[in-house]
C-alpha cells in the first residue's frame, strides 16, 4: 500500500483565486491523497468559503475534511453547520478550538477542542471521523508540556480518531510526543504536519505565532540568503525532505502537508520521497 499523504488548503478569497486553485488541486491529486482538508477561520469568518472548497474537493472525487473551530460558537450554530456538512456527505472534520482575534472574549458554549469533540460524538455519533490538533513542541498558551499532553489526551478520550500535528523541524520533539501518547495507553495515529519552506520572513512570522521553533542552524541560513528565493527554496527542499525521511523511517503513520495553496514545493518533496 502507498504511504498516506494528505494536503491542507485555505479558502480562496476571490473568484480568480478559486479558479487558480483548481489547477493546484489537480496537480496534487496525482499523489492520490488520503484526503484534502480546508481550514476554517475562528468565529466562522470563512465558513462559506471553507464549505464551498470542501464541496469542490468532494465533487472532484477526493475525500475532503473540513476544519471546524468552536471558539465563540453556540451549540445551535455548531449543530447547524455540522448538519450541513453531513448533508454534503462530508465524513471527516478537523475539530479545533481556534483562536479569536484579541479583544474578543472567550464566551460561547465551547472552551476547548475537547468540548467540541464530545459534542460532535453526542450529536452525530460515529458519522464523522474526527481529527484533532497535536503540538509536539507544546501549544503556546499551554501552562506546561504536561498540561498540554493532558489536553491532547482529553481530546482523544472525548472521541477523536486521529491527530495532525502543528508543523515542526525537530523530529525528536515529534518522536517524544508520540512515545508519551503511547505510554499513556493511547494508540491514536499522530500524523506529522509538514510545512515546506519557501520563504524566510513568512515562515518566521507564522512560527512565532504558533509556537514552532525554527532551529538556529536553519534560521541563520535562511536569514543569510536574504532575498535569494532560489537558495531558500533549494535549502528548504533539502531540510524538509530529510525531515520527512526521518519521520517516515521512524514510523510516522503518514504526512500532512500545509500546502499554503501552492503545489510546487509539496510536489517536489513528494517526488524526492518517491510518493
Ligand atoms: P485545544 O486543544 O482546546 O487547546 C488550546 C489550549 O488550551 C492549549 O494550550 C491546551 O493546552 C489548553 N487546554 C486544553 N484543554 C484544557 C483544559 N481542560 N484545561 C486547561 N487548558 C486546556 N486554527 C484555525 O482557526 N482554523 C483552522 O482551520 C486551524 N487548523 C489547524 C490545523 C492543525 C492541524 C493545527 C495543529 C492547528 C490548526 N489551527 C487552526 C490552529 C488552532 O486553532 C490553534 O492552535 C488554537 O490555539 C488551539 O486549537 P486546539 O484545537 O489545539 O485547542
Amino acid at each position: 500500500m502507498s504511504y498516506p499523504v494528505s494536503f491542507e488548503f485555505f479558502p480562496t478569497k476571490t473568484p480568480e483565486g478559486a479558479a487558480k486553485h483548481v489547477a493546484v488541486r489537480q496537480a496534487l491529486y496525482v499523489r492520490k491523497p488520503q484526503f484534502c482538508s480546508v481550514t476554517y477561520g475562528a468565529g466562522g469568518s470563512t465558513q462559506a468559503g471553507t464549505f464551498t472548497m470542501v464541496q469542490d474537493i468532494q465533487s472532484e472525487g477526493v475525500s475532503a475534511a473540513s476544519h471546524f473551530s468552536c471558539i465563540g460558537a453556540t451549540q445551535d450554530s455548531v449543530r447547524e453547520e455540522l448538519t450541513q456538512l453531513k448533508a454534503m456527505g462530508v465524513k471527516r472534520i478537523v475539530a479545533l478550538r481556534g483562536d479569536l482575534p484579541s479583544g474578543y472574549g472567550l464566551g460561547g458554549a465551547f472552551h476547548y477542542a475537547s468540548d467540541l469533540v464530545a459534542f460532535v460524538r453526542q450529536e452525530f455519533g460515529d458519522w464523522f471521523y474526527i481529527e484533532v490538533a497535536a503540538y509536539p513542541e507544546t501549544h503556546p498558551q499551554a501552562k506546561s508540556p504536561r498540561s498540554d499532553l493532558d489536553a491532547f489526551v482529553a481530546k482523544v478520550r472525548a472521541g477523536a480518531d486521529s491527530a495532525i500535528t502543528q508543523y515542526f523541524y525537530n523530529a525528536d520533539a515529534y518522536m517524544r510526543f508520540v512515545d508519551e501518547v503511547k505510554a499513556l495507553g493511547l494508540d491514536v495515529p499522530v500524523v506529522p504536519g509538514i510545512m515546506p519552506i519557501t520563504s524566510s520572513t513568512q515562515l518566521m512570522r507564522f512560527s512565532d505565532a504558533c509556537g514552532t521553533e525554527i532551529p538556529r542552524w536553519i534560521r541563520l541560513r535562511l536569514q543569510a540568503y536574504g532575498d535569494d528565493t532560489a537558495s531558500i527554496r533549494a535549502f528548504g527542499l533539502d531540510v524538509v525532505t530529510h525531515l520527512c525521511e526521518q519521520l517516515r523511517s521512524q514510523g510516522a503513520p503518514g504526512l500532512h502537508f500545509y500546502t499554503m495553496n501552492q503545489s510546487v514545493a509539496t510536489l517536489e518533496i513528494c517526488d524526492r520521497l518517491g510518493l
